[in-house]
């Protein structure tokens, strides 16, 4: 495995060099690799079956440790951040079955199934307990074993998992590394996306591998502006990963351009819409960076396309290019019978490349829908992606026109509405909800929701909403909470019978 392999030689060549900054800790390469051996032998010793291991967390050192850990051990790990209330954190857990879950905050996920639950001070004691041991590289995940294993928003309201396995994972790295200068070297990368998400993954396999040093910006540091640039200003970052949300919150402070980071020479944005307006503002602000777009879904292992956007596509009318397809990947503007559409032709893009998952965990039904296999030019068998979004091709350029369902982007988080539905409707007393996305410009600014009630509550519109929000915490995590909820007798339906989100969304737009 190239991360594990990188990861060796760099514990041997540069030992003291930071992997990571987290909370003020400095990890160094030759300790991440000693704490990563000590788990990966509990797990060989304590759970010889290759199942996942769950990390519940945000951030912490020993959060890295245990994802490396994990693979050299042989098996995936199922990141899920804090963020994810007690209900689906619990959900994950029944669907994976993971052979230990790491529980940083200690709340208590897992503590009915049965699965040994490992707290923040049991496995610091039990890496303590461990250390010096190692495993042979031949435990290492390989091949088609999958590495990790990503839950995003389902529209069933039930979280799915999206494996990717080490081949994904090499293909996607060596389609990157050119983006990146691929030599190692000492240099600062962003650590700012929860491990959760697959943007993050960029900074681990491409970081790591090429011995940069990862800054965490934690969740607690970026809800506080003048902690975040001060942080940033002595973080001496280099590279920065992120989605576009991220760079537009701190571009709200004037502090955030070139003279408060230096060193900053690259922004890779992933994950989102990247808008002209934030193009132009960090070209005005930094003006030696480089800024790269790229664009993929989790399903496909982060990204498939990446461009570095020019002078040209700044000042082009034109919504700003998703890119244009990595070395490997073959990129397919399709009708809805899966023919390839002429040049310019607005369609569904459809991914072919060696970085497309096997498909959904557990769920062949949905693997099916949207899985497919293809014969590459030297008649070998690789997999396809129906993405779902809108795209068109000019040239070798692919520009994104929006979704062709009910996925949407909120501040780079990707949610599902049916999901914000049915766990809304399992709030007491709702009877049936629908989530509409507000729109400004190309991005969604928030998510409104219309919902009718089982028995008349009797209180006014805002306790309405407030109890109704309140609820729904313990389903879902803020950020599918929708900003504005209205109770209405009952939701208006088209002729199918179904819930007519047209006329929902023209009443928003309603003054
Ligand atoms: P995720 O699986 O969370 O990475 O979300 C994947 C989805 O995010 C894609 O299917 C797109 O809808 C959207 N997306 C990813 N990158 C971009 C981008 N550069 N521009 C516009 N949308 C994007």
């Amino acid at each position: 495995m190239f991360l594990l392999e990188a990861l060796k030689k760099h514990a041997v060549q540069i030992p003291e060099r930071c992997a990571l900054i987290t909370a003020g800790e400095r990890l160094t390469y030759a300790r991440l690799w000693e704490r990563s051996e000590a788990f990966a032998s509990y797990l060989n010793e304590k759970h010889p079956v290759k199942d996942p291991v769950m990390i519940y967390g945000h951030k912490e050192e020993d959060f890295l440790c245990c994802m490396i850990g994990a693979l050299k051990a042989g098996r995936a790990y199922i990141p899920v951040d804090i963020t994810l209330p007690a209900d689906r954190a619990e959900q994950i857990v029944a669907d994976a079955h993971p052979c230990v879950i790491v529980d940083f905050p200690g709340g208590g996920v897992g503590a009915d199934s049965g699965i040994p639950v490992l707290g923040a001070d049991a496995l610091a004691q039990l890496l303590e307990e461990y250390r010096g041991r190692e495993v042979s590289s031949h435990t290492w995940v390989a091949g088609k074993d999958p590495c990790y294993i990503l839950f995003t928003s389902g529209s069933t309201g039930r979280p799915k998992g999206v494996p990717i396995h080490c081949d994904n994972l090499t293909n996607f790295a060596e389609n990157l590394y050119p983006f990146c200068d691929p030599h190692e070297k000492e240099e600062v990368y962003t650590n700012q996306i929860s491990y959760a998400f697959d943007v993050s993954v960029v900074s681990v396999y491409i970081g790591l591998s090429l011995g940069r040093t990862l800054y965490s910006l934690p969740k607690t540091l970026t809800e506080n502006m003048a902690a975040l640039m001060e942080t940033l200003g002595r973080s001496d970052v280099g590279f920065w990963v992120s989605t576009p949300s991220f760079a537009e919150l701190c571009v709200t402070s004037a502090l955030f351009n070139g003279e408060l980071m230096p060193k900053l020479h690259t922004f890779l944005f992933c994950g989102e819409v990247l808008t002209h307006k934030l193009v132009d503002t960090l070209r005005q602000r930094f003006p030696k960076a480089r800024i790269i777009n790229t664009y993929g879904p989790t399903e496909a292992t982060v990204l498939v396309t990446a461009s570095e956007i020019t002078a040209e596509m700044a000042a082009d009318e034109r919504s700003i290019p998703i890119g244009e397809p990595l070395p490997e990947v073959t990129l397919l503007v399709t009708d809805e019978t899966g023919k390839e559409l002429p040049e310019g032709e607005r369609g569904e893009l459809r991914i072919i490349s060696r970085s497309v998952s096997e498909g959904y965990f557990r769920r062949p039904d949905l693997t099916q829908k949207v899985f497919f296999e293809t014969q590459d030019a030297q008649g070998k068998t690789v997999r396809g992606y129906r993405t779902g979004d809108a795209c068109y091709r000019l040239g070798n350029q692919f520009y994104y026109c929006g979704r062709m369902d009910f996925q949407i982007k909120l501040n780079g988080f990707r949610i599902e509405l049916e999901d914000i539905e049915s766990n809304l409707m399992k709030i007491d007393n709702v009877n049936r909800a629908v989530a509409i996305p507000v729109f400004d410009g190309e991005k969604v600014a928030y998510i409104a929701a219309f919902v009718s009630l089982r028995e008349p509550d009797g209180l006014p519109p805002l306790k309405q909403m407030l109890k109704i929000k309140e609820a729904a915490k313990a389903y879902l995590p803020s950020y599918m909470i929708p900003r504005k909820i209205v109770v209405k007798d009952r939701l208006p339906v088209n002729t199918n019978g179904k819930a007519d989100r047209k006329a929902l969304a023209a009443e928003l737009s309603r003054p």
